[in-house]
Parts: C-alpha cells; structure tokens; sequence
C-alpha cells in the first residue's frame, strides 16, 4: 500500500498490517529465533522477526523512512555511534538526556570520540558544528529542560544530523522531512506509551545508512524482544489519540502552573505531553513529589498515566536545576490533576 497521500495519524493505524486474505488483520506475535530453511527469515538476530517488521514497517512509513528495532533507546543510540570512525566529533547539547550524554562521555574517555557541547539555544554555535563536526546530535525538545533546537536549519552542511525525537514522537515531528539523516526513539515511552516495555527504534532516510545500522544490530546484538516489539506496535496503534489528549491536559495545566506562587519557572514548548517546572530548591520540589496522591512520583516519562520527578537526584543531571520538576503528563481527567498538583504545592 502506497502511504504518501495519508496522514500521520492514518499511518499509524493502517501500516504494518499483512494483506493476503486469510491473514490475521494484526500481524501476530512470533517469539522465533530461527526460522526453516530455504526462503526468506534465517535468524532472528539477523533477519527480524515478522513482529519486529510490523512495528518497523508501521514507524518507518509514519518518519518518512527506513527503521530498525532496538532493545532500547540507548541501544539504538549506541548502533548510530557504532557508524562513527573514531576520532570522529559528536555535536551534543549541553542539557540533554543524560543517558545519550553517558554513553558520548564514555566514548570521549576511552578516546573513541570526540564531543562538543552546544547550549541549546546557541544558533550560531549549532551551525558552527554543523560544519565542522561529523554529527550534530540534536534532542529537541531537550529532555528535561524542553528546549527546542532548528532542526531544518542545520540540515544540508557536512555533520550528519541525527535527531533524538522520543519527546516529539513520530507524530508530532518528522524530522527526516526536515532533512536530517537519522531520527531515533526510546519508544519504551510515548510509543510504547503504558511502562511496560523497553525498547528503541531508530529511521534512516537512506537504505545504505539503513543497512549499516541494521548491521550494527546484528554485531551487537541489542535485538528487541517479540513481547516488546509487538506491544510497542499496539501502543503506536493508539498514539495519534493518546498525544492528543494528553497534549490538550498538558496546554491546559501549563499556565495554571505558571500562575502558582511557589513555581518560579514553567518549561512548556506550546505542545506536546512534557512541562518541567521548576521550585525554590530541591528541598521543595522533593517535598511535591512525596505529597502527590494521584501523580505518581517515578522517573520515565510518557505513559497513561501521569508522573512526576525532581531531574538533578539523577547523578547525570547534575546541570538541571536542583529545583526541576519533570512532569509526564497523562491521560486521567485533567482538573483530578490540578487538584492533586495545588494540593501538594500548598
Ligand atoms: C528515555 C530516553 C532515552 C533512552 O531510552 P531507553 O529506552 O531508556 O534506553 C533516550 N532519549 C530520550 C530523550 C529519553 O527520554
């Protein structure tokens, strides 16, 4: 099926999907290893899985792409270092997911890489290492701190762009149409959507960098599991209506957030399911989470339900302010939410 005059959110539901008569309408679970020989799937660690193509299929045709599974996000971004030469320098912002920055810190201390870090709002500094460095590594908005980055104005220079779009997700930005070369996800988040899986997609806009990561998963081995990728796909099935709504409570309780005494500052980038908000001190935003009932006070971010937590008890976070409250906002009524949230910031 030819998906280029559908939206988004139609991708999401139609993609992926077998269409022999007499298949199931859901391409089912298929928890293989191996496969018998003679055509098409040998190894699973190699060749996928029927379930990993769905959910590849379904994500690549939403990017504008071409996807592979990863068992996580983190595994995902470790198979787009993987490609790099060593000595090869990695444009980072400073305030980024501290996971991605761990794993470019890891490989600057063994000698592997090099890396750059760019405030989030320095222009002239992204472009900067758009033309000097091999790959500007863009997360935007930046988690936890929600700042935004121009994508479409680093493009087409000679750093490849690699946009982390976990926040966004593939339906609220599509960053290959922006013209970056790779986009990945931890799709143990907003995709998978309920907490209860880990896993990592990444798209290529090009087949050979496709290839090359698919590659780098094979070496390495951070296959996705049959549980995990099926699951993902049932979460991204839903997606377009889960975003939607929780994007609306978040657009709602923002403002009323940024009008209460005790915040002295909301990060809310106009849309989209994440607000951060910062407090006087750690003392008071510690405190906020240990009085939430509704809200649950957890790290992760982008399930049903709604979760709350203070970013700089995180070791490698240590930049964000002390203060930072990251909230994930999630599909339960909205005023049951601004209850919980004034009663515990009283
Ligand atoms: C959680 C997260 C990751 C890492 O994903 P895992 O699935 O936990 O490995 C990467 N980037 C961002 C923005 C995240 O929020």
């Amino acid at each position: 099926m030819n998906f280029d005059d559908l939206a988004p959110r139609t991708r999401a539901v139609a993609a992926g999907r077998p269409d022999e008569p007499g298949q199931p309408l859901n391409t089912p679970l298929v928890p293989a290893s191996t496969f018998l020989a003679g055509a098409g799937f040998k190894y699973a660690r190699e060749d996928g899985t029927p379930t990993w193509l769905a959910l590849e299929e379904t994500v690549g045709a939403i990017e504008g792409g071409h996807a592979i599974a990863f068992a996580s996000g983190i595994a995902t971004a470790a198979a787009v270092l993987d490609l790099l030469d060593v000595g090869a320098e990695v444009a980072v912002p400073v305030y980024s997911y501290a996971g991605t920055r761990g794993l470019l810190d890891h490989a600057a201390a063994k000698g592997r890489l090099k890396v750059r870090r760019v405030e989030p709002s320095d222009q002239a500094g992204w472009l900067a290492a758009a033309r000097e460095a091999d790959v500007v590594w863009v997360e935007s908005p930046t988690n936890p701190t929600l700042d935004l980055i121009d994508i479409a104005g680093l493009t087409g220079h000679r750093a490849r762009v690699v946009v982390d779009n976990t926040f966004a997700t593939p339906l609220g930005q599509q960053p290959l149409a922006l013209g970056a070369d790779i986009v990945v996800h931890s799709a143990t988040k907003l995709i998978g959507g309920h907490s209860d899986l880990l896993l990592g997609l990444t798209i290529a806009a090009d087949e050979g960098v496709a290839q090359e990561l698919r590659d780098a998963r094979t070496r390495g081995g951070a296959t996705p599991g049959a549980l995990e990728a099926w699951l993902a796909l049932r979460g991204l099935r839903t997606l377009p209506v889960r975003l939607a709504e929780q994007s609306r409570t978040a657009a709602l309780l923002a403002p009323r957030l940024g009008e209460h005494p005790a915040v002295t500052k909301v990060r809310y980038p106009g849309q989209g399911t994440m607000i951060a908000f910062d407090l006087a001190d750690a003392g008071a935003a510690d405190k906020l989470c240990a009085s939430l009932r509704l809200i649950r006070h957890a790290t992760s971010l982008g399930g049903v339900e709604s979760i709350v937590e203070r970013r700089a008890m995180w070791p490698g976070d240590a930049h964000v302010p002390a203060g930072l409250v990251r909230f994930s906002v999630g599909l339960e009524d909205p005023e049951d939410l601004w209850r919980d949230l004034s009663q515990a910031l009283t």
